[in-house]
């Protein structure tokens, strides 16, 4: 039975790995922003996500909101601009979703208040070049392939990371109407959004710890349905 401790070494190994890949993507991440903004998204949320993991291995025996909890308020301190209190805030927020550990469906729950809450700061919609373009088919696809797909947890996590990819790609062609981005106007179609960028690498590395736990344990196999389905059913969409 699941308890509020659920997940706690999957949900820090998770913090490093997202650490690293932003650490990693900097230089890219400052790229796409110097194209359409200010040049600091990499950097900002490389500091962040460092004092994130510093600041998670010093608790002591945290449960995943905890830990949750302390990497929203090192985002909302140490990254600044508009990512920062959107990351920050909507982590900080949604992590009260996992007061019963990580699970199928507290997971849900968490990505549904993550989205909530960056909504509500941001006041964007999709189609406004912003991450909200990566997050709103993200957990759609995510609350959609467990519950009506009855997909496993890891299976609905590698559709997420598709529908992340699109919706970074969505950002292309279309103007930024929310943001620093917005000030270009026309000028800003045809470059890739920054954040809805790095949104699909957290979602990536969700996904590949995921997967490093699964396999540590010998666990199901991805394209498999839920375990709660009975035996020999496929996964139809293949
Ligand atoms: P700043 O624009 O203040 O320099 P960052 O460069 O860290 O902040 O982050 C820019 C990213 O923030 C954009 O690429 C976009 O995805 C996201 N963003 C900006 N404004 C909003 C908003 N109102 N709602 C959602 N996301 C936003
Ligand atoms: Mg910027």
């Amino acid at each position: 039975m699941p308890d509020g401790t659920t997940g706690v070494k999957e949900t820090v190994a998770a913090v490093r790995n997202v650490a690293d890949r932003i650490e990693e993507e900097r230089e890219y991440l400052t790229e796409l922003d110097s194209a359409i903004g200010d040049a600091d998204h990499g950097a900002n949320l490389d500091r962040g996500f460092q004092a994130a993991v510093e600041q998670v291995e010093a608790l002591e025996d945290p449960t995943p909101e905890e830990i949750v909890q302390t990497v929203g308020t090192a985002l909302l301190s140490e990254v600044g601009g508009a990512a920062g209190p959107l990351y920050g805030g909507g982590l900080m927020q949604a992590s009260g979703e996992l007061a019963d550990g990580v699970t199928a469906e507290t997971t849900i729950a968490f990505a549904e208040a993550y989205l909530k809450s960056v909504q509500e700061r941001g006041d964007a919609a999709v189609g406004q070049k912003t991450m909200v373009d990566t997050l709103v088919p993200a957990v759609h696809t995510y609350r959609k392939s467990i519950e009506q797909d009855d997909l496993s947890p890891l299976a609905a996590l590698a559709k997420t990371v598709a529908a992340c990819e699109r919706g970074v790609d969505f950002t292309l062609p279309i103007k930024a109407e929310k943001g620093r981005a917005s000030y270009l106007g026309w000028r800003s179609v045809g470059h890739q959004d920054p954040g809805a960028t790095s949104t699909l690498f957290i979602v990536e590395e969700i996904l590949a710890t995921a997967r490093e736990t699964m396999e540590a344990e010998g666990d199901v196999e991805e394209d498999a349905r839920s375990p709660t389905t009975p035996d020999g059913v496929k996964n139809q969409e293949g």
